[in-house]
């Protein structure tokens, strides 16, 4: 997807800050952190969200939740909590169409619910 700025990131022609990067899997630190820890983690494969994932993807969607345990650990966030979140589509405020994966944590966090 040669518009999609996720996609720009994982070939390099974005920067980003990298906390972590396998063959399947990129994360790294959101531009606009809303929480003391928010990382991004997303598939290198472009996905538009978690609606458009197939059978094909559930491998890399499971890797994706290793990596968020794994970067909240590295994070220092395990003990104290953590949130790992996705937005899918218009209701949830999904802004970038290439499926990432937010871990949020460092404070506590608001509810999940509905917008005031
Ligand atoms: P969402 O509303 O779930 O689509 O969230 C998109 C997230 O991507 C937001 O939290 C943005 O701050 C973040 N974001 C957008 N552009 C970049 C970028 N170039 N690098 C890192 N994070 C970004
Ligand atoms: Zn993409």
């Amino acid at each position: 997807m040669s518009d999609c700025i996720f996609c720009k990131i994982v070939e390099g022609e974005l920067p980003s800050k990298k906390v972590y990067e396998d063959d399947e899997i990129l994360a790294f630190h959101d531009i606009q952190p809303a929480a003391p820890i928010h990382v991004l983690i997303i598939p290198k494969k472009h996905i538009a969200s978690l609606d458009d994932a197939g059978p094909e993807d559930w491998a890399v969607i499971g890797h994706i939740q290793r990596v968020a345990k794994q970067v909240a650990s590295e994070s220092g966030v395990s003990e104290s909590g953590y949130r790992v979140v996705t937005n899918v589509g218009a209701n949830a405020g999904q802004i970038v169409h290439h499926l990432h994966y937010h871990l949020m944590g460092g404070a506590r966090l608001s509810p999940l619910g509905l917008h005031n």
